[in-house]
């Protein structure tokens, strides 16, 4: 009986017999969209009805080299053919220099590799934690609007009422302020205050970013308060914005920002290109806070984990390609404002920087009326029907997340069918 099971998913290769085995079989977290992927190939995928997509959300912000990469296949196997795992228990080559890639990347401190993005923040809080111990400080503010992933401790960090839900109480020690409101933030401090966590650029909320005073001022304010101040780069770090981090792009040219730097960093999503892994760097002055037996996965940074990442770097040092998401990013944004003053009563502002772009739309939008569903989830809709993969956020923003190799071609294939879709919503 139990092998038969197992066969009828094996047949299952239509969009109805995958849903249908999903909705048996799966827990219905998810609304998913109806387009079962198959395979994909740079910027496109196709559905298994052989239609093909362009995809502009790269799985959200994962897919920083885009699909079935040559390079990142032959590193999986290359690596896979020696080890794909040993414990934590022992050094490995990858891990060792993977770490050291990233700090060379971010600055003098430590690296602690798990497997997702929540992961990474956990690894922060528990470092806030003990820095704080002590002195009994254990709370963390973070920013209304803010995402940090969905373990207990990722939906009290997070600033999104949605996420808490149903899941009360909360763990301990969280509070939000509003975000870019550094008089909020100063206001909120208490003396078991131990950091502050922020997204540099707030991405499943609609794409925000802070601004430089923002982030030079909570610098000085934990700097005042002895706070750990905490950067979660997971969705857009690892220069999509034109450059490693997305603080560094938006303190770029900035006077006095120089000598900036967070004291821990918390990253996932493009780090692996799509294969799970997750990291947080550590500033080197608060490098032994979690020390031996404090902190633990079995998973993390396992041997394959790390000699994807590695690749993954290096094909974008070799390739530019911080230099053409920052160019790329740069002309979508352009001709998206460009449709911003030709339809202004559809599109309402657009954000961001590189390849990590928010398109705000007007909820009053002529086309949207009468319809059930939010408007951001209705401009998903109607490009897929063009053959375009975006990634809703809030309920009237679409995230444009793409590969960092999008070409100008397919940037351009991108922007003729938001248009389309514009148009249509402005008749
Ligand atoms: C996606 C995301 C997370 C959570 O990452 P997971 O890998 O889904 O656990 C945390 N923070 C930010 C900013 C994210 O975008």
């Amino acid at each position: 009986m139990e092998f038969s099971g197992a066969m009828e998913a094996i047949k299952a290769d239509r969009l109805s017999d995958i849903r249908k085995l999903y909705q048996q079989n799966v827990v219905p977290t998810y609304t998913r969209f109806d387009l079962a992927l198959d395979h994909g190939e740079g910027s496109y995928v196709w559905d298994v009805a052989v239609k093909r997509y362009l995809d502009l959300g790269g799985g959200i912000a994962v897919c920083s080299l885009g699909h079935a990469h040559p390079e990142i296949s032959d590193a999986l196997l290359e690596q896979s053919r020696k080890l794909l795992h040993v414990s934590n228990l022992y050094f490995t080559k990858p891990q060792a220099e993977l770490a050291q890639a990233l700090v060379r990347l971010i600055g003098p401190g430590r690296c602690f590799f798990c497997n997702s993005g929540a992961e990474a923040n956990e690894g922060l809080y528990k470092l806030a934690r003990k820095f704080g111990h002590d002195e009994g400080r254990y709370e963390i503010i973070t920013a209304d609007g803010s995402f940090h992933g969905r373990t207990l401790a990722g939906i009290a960090a997070t600033g999104q009422e949605k996420v808490k839900k149903g899941f009360e109480p909360m763990v301990a020690g969280f509070r939000q302020v509003p975000f870019n409101d550094l008089e909020a933030m100063r206001a909120a401090i208490t003396p078991q205050t131990a950091a502050i966590l922020i997204e540099a650029i707030q991405g499943e909320s609609g794409i925000t970013p802070a601004t430089a005073d923002y982030l030079l001022g909570l610098r000085k304010l934990c700097d005042e308060k002895n706070l750990l101040l905490l950067l979660d780069e997971v969705q857009a770090g690892h220069f999509r914005t034109g450059r490693f981090q997305s603080w560094q792009r938006i303190l770029e040219n900035v006077p006095g920002a120089a000598e900036f730097s967070p004291d821990a960093v918390s990253m996932a999503k493009s780090l692996g290109g799509g294969f799970p892994i997750g990291a947080f760097w550590v500033r080197e002055k608060y490098a032994d806070v979690l020390s031996a037996g404090t902190h633990a996965t079995t998973f993390g940074g396992t041997p394959l984990g790390c000699a994807v990442a590695l690749k993954i770097l290096e094909v974008i040092e070799r390739d530019q390609l911080s230099d053409r998401a920052r160019q790329q990013g740069d002309f979508i944004k352009a001709e998206l404002q460009r449709l911003m003053r030709k339809f202004p009563s559809v599109l309402k502002e657009v954000r961001g920087a590189g390849l990590m772009i928010g398109l705000e739309f007007r909820s009053d939008a002529p086309g949207f009326r009468g319809a059930e569903k939010v408007p951001a989830l209705q401009v998903v809709d109607r490009l897929h029907a063009l053959g375009i993969l975006t990634v809703p956020a809030a309920t009237a923003v679409v995230r444009i997340l793409p590969a960092l190799n999008l070409s100008q071609a397919e940037a351009v294939e991108g922007l003729h069918a938001i248009e389309a879709v514009v148009a249509e919503l402005a008749a």
